[in-house]
């Protein structure tokens, strides 16, 4: 499991973190939805501390991490972005293969092995020896959740990871994710697909202006909203 408790952080005098609090038991998944600039992403760099909370706590298995080595901490948390930024002139496996064999130490032919069983996982292994800019969007962005899967992480967060796709990709990309969540995988996973969040997601986290407004299983956000402030933002993205 994951918790960030009462996180606080601030970018000079812009308040994007006012105690948030949010959780993910091991195997579950967990969505963070809410308006632009809410600080959906800025909660997910605080959670990895690529950037440091001012204040607050994050546990894992109810262990805090902040006075361990950073690194270490990211080398336990897989993150797939909106850009898969994935090395051009490398080919696809080598992509995959990069982080276990730099971080994990691993020989270069079992660094390789990862990347293809990864690769696998995704669908791609046909896909093994190319170069990403020969394959589609979603292919690209399945490369880019095999590299993080590659490094055996304990979380996946997943920052929109679909946004820049084009419409007839997000779907295989939200089938892949969904298969992970049900493997028991345990992710956050910050969207604007609220169907995926609905029928995936064990919990729903609403955030506006840097608070949790509302928490709870999907049933209870998307039918029985409580705040005005939910209902206006589901009234505009459903
Ligand atoms: P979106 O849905 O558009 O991705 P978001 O909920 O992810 O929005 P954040 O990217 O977390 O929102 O941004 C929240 C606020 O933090 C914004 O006001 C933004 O300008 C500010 N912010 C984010 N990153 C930085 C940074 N590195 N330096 C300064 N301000 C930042
Ligand atoms: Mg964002």
């Amino acid at each position: 499991s994951l918790t960030g408790s009462n996180i606080h952080l601030a970018f000079g005098t812009n308040k994007v973190l006012r105690g948030v609090d949010v959780h993910v038991d091991a195997g579950k998944t967990t969505t963070v939805i809410g308006p632009s600039g809410s600080g959906k992403s800025t909660l997910l760099r605080a959670l990895n501390r690529l950037h440091e909370p001012d204040q607050g706590d994050i546990l894992i298995d109810g262990r805090s991490v902040l006075k361990d080595n950073p690194d270490k901490l990211r080398q336990r948390i897989g993150m797939v972005f909106q850009h898969f930024n994935l090395f051009p002139h490398k080919t696809v496996a080598d992509n995959v293969a990069l982080g276990p064999q730099k971080l994990l130490g691993l020989s270069k032919e079992a660094a390789r092995a990862t990347a293809l069983e990864q690769l696998e996982s995704v669908g791609l292994s046909a896909k093994a020896d190319s170069r990403p800019g020969n394959l589609s969007g979603g292919q690209q962005q399945r490369v880019a959740i095999a590299r993080a899967l590659a490094m055996k992480p304990e979380i996946m967060f997943f920052d929109e990871a679909t946004s820049a796709l084009d419409p007839e990709l997000v779907k295989g990309v939200l089938a892949l994710m969904a298969d992970l969540a049900s493997t028991g995988m345990s992710m956050i996973v910050v969207t604007h697909e609220m169907g995926f969040a609905r029928s995936v997601s064990d919990t729903v986290v609403f955030m506006d202006h840097g608070t949790v407004i509302e928490t709870g299983p999907p049933a209870a956000l998307f039918d029985n909203a409580e705040t005005d402030r939910l209902q206006q933002f589901l009234a505009q993205v459903l």
